[in-house]
């Protein structure tokens, strides 16, 4: 229990419930990769190599707790972060670890959802 003299404990709770979402390599990897803005699930996918069911229930457990949303266009679910400033907690980590995470331009891979596509086919 804390200390009754910590009377904003209600910001304390928020605060620890944040770092518990974030206690989990596979949730820190998907907001990594959704640094760039919006991605679907197959582009998450072909990127981490978790398999699809496993990130759904990761991005669920996120947008339930309110730290990314999610938008129907078409066939396709994209996400995204709801508040970039998880980036600050999320580089404020990597250096806390002198360990940065690779980025996505690091990592060959194949991947065929509507961004990538678009992107292929401009240049
Ligand atoms: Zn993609």
């Amino acid at each position: 229990m804390l200390d009754e003299r910590i009377r904003n404990t209600a910001a304390l709770d928020e605060q620890a419930q944040v770092f518990k979402l974030l206690t989990h390599p596979a949730r820190i990897a998907i907001l990594n990769l959704l640094r760039d803005g919006e991605h679907c699930v197959c582009h998450l996918e072909a990127y981490l190599g978790f398999r699809q069911s496993y990130i759904s229930q990761q991005l669920a457990v996120m947008r339930e707790a309110g730290i990314i949303q999610d938008r129907r266009d078409g066939w396709n679910i994209f996400y995204r972060a709801v508040n970039p400033k998880i980036y600050a907690v999320l580089d404020a980590i990597q250096e806390f670890t002198g360990r940065p995470v690779d980025q996505p331009n690091d990592i060959d891979v194949i991947c065929n959802c509507p961004h990538c596509s678009a992107k292929k086919n401009n240049g």
